[in-house]
């Protein structure tokens, strides 16, 4: 019971600020003005939900004239373009935290990442809804086994924020949740019938939104159905959402190593003094942390801005691991930077920073070729409108110029 007059504050947990978080125009409104760019966003996702009513509304229908006519609902003919004109848009999810951080400024690096804008809505021929073929590679529910050594869970299809540049938009909020037991059975199963597999990618979504009793759970089981794997979690919490790394948290990735944690952070701005306490606390509990950041167009594609975030990082002791080219997701067109100009910004910080903070700056091809170093790539050639890759088993896989 909430006695009065003890603050509120006293009775904040990361669950509480978990489910605070903004998830509709109207509570964002209340706390920023919004840019033309953010209101068309809504405008064009309002009618995109209006056709879709329309739709199902059209659908029951013909389900009933299928039913008084005897005719099959495949052969009523129905306009393409209607059952797919919808683009799947990312829900709406931004931590308060994490909104504190934004500028007034549409141009901010923080406001860029969580607040949508009406480019998410436009379409170019070389956009994927699923970039790395993580279905292609599923070879059992919520499993990804791509790499020969290594394999990835999709622990979660829910995320403390949907980060709008996101490639797994066609899984992440989509109402998947939680990995089911059943679920969990038939990985492990695999896992044993591939002792190749040696690390185990805990991802989703983003697993650290579980409670510290599920996810540990679901860690345990893994343990325990396959000993000796090493284990990997990629989070963005830490900097969505800081008070998440408690130190109860720190002490169960401790007991349980080898467990390396990856941290999604793509701008020094979401490295603040509560940020730095939850990577502290990871720190002292022994965790080794490596990071990951998505080059972005308006974000970080500067020099400075990526050395300041790849020092603070190392001083943070948190290991700069990669810098990935953006993928060809559908809707994030617009955060992508010419790939030339990745790999110009990587041989200038090559000059500036030591190895230990220099990430590695890699794509992961377009349709499920796997992950390629692009400065001094082996295999690269400048097309007409794209680079060139060529994979050992002789594969092409090709990258737009712009
Ligand atoms: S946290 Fe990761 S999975 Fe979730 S929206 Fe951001 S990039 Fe996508």
């Amino acid at each position: 019971m909430v006695r009065i007059g003890v603050p509120l504050k006293k009775f904040t947990h990361w669950n509480l600020e978990f489910r605070r978080r903004i998830q509709t125009q109207k509570a964002l409104e209340r706390k920023i003005p919004l840019s033309p760019s953010e209101l068309q966003y809504f405008e064009r996702l309002r009618a995109e939900k209006h056709r879709a009513v329309e739709r199902s509304g059209e659908e029951s229908e013909r389900k009933e004239t299928e039913k008084t006519s005897g005719l099959q609902v495949e052969q009523i003919p129905v306009e393409r373009e209607d059952r797919e004109g919808a683009l799947p848009s990312l829900p709406l999810s931004i931590p308060r935290y994490y909104l504190d951080l934004v500028g007034q400024d549409p141009a901010d690096p923080l406001r860029l990442q969580c607040i949508p804008r009406e480019e998410e809505w436009e379409t170019e021929p070389l956009s994927m809804e699923d970039p790395l073929a993580d279905q292609r590679y599923s070879p059992v529910p919520r499993l990804v086994h791509r790499y020969r050594d290594r394999a990835l869970i999709l622990m979660t299809d829910q995320c403390a924020m949907s980060c709008r540049f996101c490639f797994r938009r066609h899984f992440t909020g989509k109402g998947q949740g939680i990995i089911r037991q059943s679920e969990l059975d038939h990985i492990i199963s695999y896992l044993k019938e591939h002792p190749e597999v040696k690390e185990l990618l805990l991802s989703g979504g983003d697993p650290l939104t579980l409670s510290d009793e599920k996810f540990f759970a679901i860690v345990d089981t893994l343990r325990f159905g396959r000993p000796g794997i090493v284990l990997r979690v990629s989070s963005r919490l830490p900097v969505v959402l800081p008070s998440r790394i408690t130190r109860r948290f720190a002490f169960q990735m401790r007991i349980r190593q080898p467990f390396w944690f990856v941290l999604h952070v793509n701008h020094p701005k979401e490295l603040t003094p509560k940020a730095d306490v939850a990577l502290k606390r990871l720190a002292d509990a022994g965790v080794p942390l490596l990071s990951q950041t998505v080059l972005l167009k308006g974000v970080n594609d500067s020099v400075d801005a990526l050395e300041e975030l790849f020092r603070s990082l190392t001083a943070r002791r948190v290991k700069p691991y990669y810098l990935f080219q953006l993928d060809l997701a559908r809707g994030t067109a617009h955060f992508r930077v010419p790939l030339e100009k990745g790999i110009t910004l990587m041989r200038e910080l090559k000059n500036r920073l030591s190895a230990l903070a220099l990430p590695t700056y890699a794509l992961d091809l377009p349709g499920g070729g796997g992950k390629v170093p692009l400065v001094d790539a082996p295999d690269m050639t400048e097309g007409e409108g794209d680079w060139i890759f060529r994979t050992p088993d002789g594969q092409e896989y090709r990258y737009p110029k712009e």
